[in-house]
């Protein structure tokens, strides 16, 4: 049976970067870049002062101790100097002001005197005057034309700030991939419902659609499609309008398991079915070209913690690649087992897991948990571990690769 590995390298191979469109910068938070980006300017723009001081020449350092110079102009932020300084005057400037003329250094006021005689005069200690103190060249942080960001960059606060210092008022952004999501079964009923007897009610869809927002895409509720040809081609047909077709229940080897035929009746090409992992071994996964569009379509195995382990193993690295994103797909982390773990079967398991950090160090605790219709362990859990037969029995303190579920927060 496939293994986890090459089924994700397939669905990454099909999975591809949707098309771009500009957004303001305001709206460009936790979008994906879509172009590469020069720097339009040089940064700072101007050589300016980091200090409130005296802008002067090092040549005005004699062999005096103090240095006196007449003030002939004070220039504040936003100003532009009109005076140039000499070796007889300095001009009193204040943070991120631009220099006057021939400044190469700043004093900060804390080290110079005054004169009551003279107060447009200032005294200054010849050791606080040294070259290129207290200021910032222009260009010296980014020239004209170097490299701003890259195509594939993911805008966090500090790419968005920096995106309006160089007047980047409009953002070539990745488009949000759309998200359908189609629950599967004749058991389910609504989460407004009253339990009768033999029903369920439907979790994976307010899972799957809130998986799906946490990766910056646009979920779309398909609803609930009864196990029956008709309303699954109905709702198969929608869902292929979308780029990504999720699908929960109805992939595994029962009666009414009718997704994969109708998935084909639909002409989706199926690309594998079966994945060697526990939850979420029925996995289906295939493709669907129409014009332009591709779209990806997952058949998510129904118990919940199969469904909500796929989406993180496959659907999420999926989303971030045909989200434009370049950065890597986790690998996991490596975390020590805070117990020992006893694997049953011969299938690697994704065991939902507590991840914290301890005296720097990654621990993982698996918490207590029956199998993929156990939804109620996962509440507990933040992530999974990765354990195997093959490399058990576990101990307290062994080394195992997990993976934080959703945006990777702790806690
Ligand atoms: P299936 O994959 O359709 O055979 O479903 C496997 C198990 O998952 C069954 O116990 C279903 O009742 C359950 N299940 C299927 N879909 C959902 C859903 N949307 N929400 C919660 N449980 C589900
Ligand atoms: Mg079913």
């Amino acid at each position: 049976m496939l293994s986890v590995i090459d089924a994700l390298a397939i669905v990454l191979s099909k999975a591809l970067p949707v098309i771009s469109e500009s957004v303001a910068l305001t709206a460009a938070l936790n979008r994906v870049l879509a172009v590469d980006l020069l720097t339009p300017h040089d940064s700072p723009p101007f050589h300016k002062s980091l200090m409130d001081g005296f802008a002067v020449t090092t040549s005005a350092a004699d062999d005096q101790e103090m240095i006196r110079l007449a003030v002939v102009e004070t220039i504040t932020a936003g100003m532009v100097p009109s005076k140039a300084v000499t070796t007889k005057n300095a001009v009193r400037i204040m943070t991120g002001a631009t220099l006057p003329a021939n400044c190469d250094c700043v004093v900060p006021i804390e080290q110079v005197q005054f004169d009551e005689d003279a107060p447009d005069h200032v005294v200054i200690p010849r050791d606080s005057i040294f070259a290129e103190a207290n200021l910032m060249r222009q260009g010296s942080a980014a020239r004209k034309g170097t490299q701003l960001l890259t195509a594939g960059t993911q805008l966090h606060p500090q790419q968005i700030a920096a995106l309006a210092e160089f007047g980047q008022s409009c953002v070539p952004v990745y488009r949000r991939p759309t998200v359908a999501v189609l629950a599967t079964g004749d058991e389910l009923i609504a989460c407004d419902q009253p339990l009768r007897p033999g029903a369920i009610r439907n979790s994976n869809e307010p899972m799957l659609m809130s998986q799906a927002a946490t990766c910056g895409a646009c979920p779309v509720s398909l609803g609930v499609a009864r196990d029956t040809v008709a309303e699954l081609s109905l709702g198969i047909q929608q869902g292929l309008e979308h780029d990504v077709l999720l699908l929960s229940g109805g992939v595994s080897a029962g009666t009414l398991d009718l997704v994969p035929q109708q998935l084909a009746a639909a002409g989706v090409e199926q690309i594998f079915h079966g994945v060697n992992m526990k939850p979420g071994k029925p996995l289906w996964f295939g493709t669907r070209h129409r014009e332009s569009r591709t779209t990806l379509v997952f058949g998510l195995p129904g118990n919940p913690v199969s469904s909500l382990v796929c989406f993180e193993l496959f659907v999420r690295p999926a989303l971030r690649k045909i989200s434009g994103s370049t950065s890597q797909n986790p690998s996991g982390l490596a975390a020590r087992l805070s117990q020992s773990f006893a694997v049953k079967g011969s299938r690697p398991v994704y065991q939902p897991a507590v991840i914290s950090i301890h005296d720097g160090q990654i621990l993982v605790r698996p918490v207590a948990w029956n199998g993929s219709s156990d939804l109620k362990a996962t509440v507990e859990a933040n992530g999974m571990a990765l354990l195997s037969s093959a490399h058990g029995p576990y101990t307290a303190g062994d080394l195992v690769p997990v993976w934080f579920w959703g945006d990777g927060r702790i806690g």
